[in-house]
């Protein structure tokens, strides 16, 4: 046994799934920071096989504006697939641009 159980900075819900956050420190700006899930680099899908992003990630191949003819978003936040569950401020939410889907496994195609 051992270490402090640290509590969450917040708890944000998106799909049906539940995702504490935690704060970090940044040494070199001397201040803390909500660590927010890497979904680029660890994805995770809803029941659906819909992927998880952040507000904050960089944007993909396939964004979209929100409104037709706006310039690309640079990030997951401003495209049009970016669907949050509860307010427009929500930092996490599902993408979902059938392009991302998770692909079905074999046995799931059955
Ligand atoms: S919401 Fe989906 S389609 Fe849009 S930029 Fe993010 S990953 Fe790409």
């Amino acid at each position: 046994m051992g270490g402090k159980s640290k509590k969450p900075y917040r708890v944000f819900r998106a799909g049906g799934r539940s995702f504490p956050v935690y704060l970090d420190y940044d040494e070199q700006l001397q201040e803390s920071y909500p660590a927010y899930p890497n979904f680029a680099d660890r994805p995770e899908y809803t029941e659906e096989g819909r992927p998880f992003a952040t507000a904050e990630q960089e944007s993909c191949p396939h964004c979209k504006p929100r409104v037709p003819g706006s310039p690309l978003p640079g990030d997951c936040g401003g495209c049009a697939w970016f669907y949050r569950d509860k307010s427009p401020y929500d930092p996490i939410g599902i993408c979902r641009c059938d392009q991302r889907r998770k692909p079905k496994t074999e046995e799931e195609g059955k």
